[in-house]
């Protein structure tokens, strides 16, 4: 099963003049099978190019999730050529935050990972500390991190986020229904953070200098 493909209003991509990842609006957009022919305005410069932008057709997963000592069965919406594995976190179609605990593939395997389009069957349990999807961009190479947060939790729009290995400044948020550009979203609704990378800062050790 597959969804109609939309036109976004926004799209998240590089823009030539800035040299970052910037929101831009989608002024006139055409769906091709896995792309749109998009006229963009960046939020950064303004400036109106006309691009082709690649869009994955999402695939909508079957679920059978756990809760408890319940189950129930749901789906939910992948891009085609994502890679999910044992452990994934993600909410289904009907809001519930759930973590992999095993794929079925179409062969009726039982892989620890998988493309989206072979997979048959998600077997999930539900959860309630989420770990948000980060992708860190630094110049022309994208970073992807994850942090754990409660349901609750807020995010926005210029918040600096302390990663393990790395800082960064927010400066998109993904949620089911929108992305934005200022404001926040509580961790519940994001499908993933974009941030500007920011080196790690450690606190300063000051050491005597009478050895
Ligand atoms: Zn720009």
């Amino acid at each position: 099963m597959s969804m109609e493909p939309e036109v976004p209003e926004t799209v998240y991509v590089m823009c030539p003049v800035c040299g970052e990842h910037e929101v831009h609006d989608v002024l006139k957009g055409r769906p091709g099978k896995s792309s749109l022919e998009a006229t963009l305005r960046c939020h950064g410069c303004n400036r109106v190019r006309a691009e082709t932008v690649r869009m994955p057709k999402v695939i909508a997963v079957p679920v059978v999730a756990s809760d408890g000592p319940d189950s129930y069965r749901s789906s939910v919406g992948v891009e085609e050529d994502e890679r999910i594995s044992v452990g994934d976190e993600f909410f289904d179609d009907s809001g519930n935050y759930l973590r992999v605990t095993a794929i079925e593939s179409n062969t009726g395997a039982r892989p620890k990972k998988a493309v989206t389009r072979e997979i048959r069957t998600i077997w999930a349990q539900r959860f309630d500390v989420i770990s948000v999807k980060v992708t860190v961009n630094q110049g022309t190479v994208s970073h992807s991190r994850r942090i754990r947060a409660e349901p609750g939790d807020e995010f926005f729009i210029g918040q600096k986020l302390e990663l393990e290995d790395m800082d960064c400044y927010v400066n998109a948020i993904k949620t089911r229904q929108h992305l934005k550009d200022r404001g926040s979203a509580e961790a519940r609704e994001i499908v993933r953070v974009y941030g500007r990378f920011a080196a790690k800062t450690y606190p300063v050790l000051d050491f005597e200098d009478d050895a």
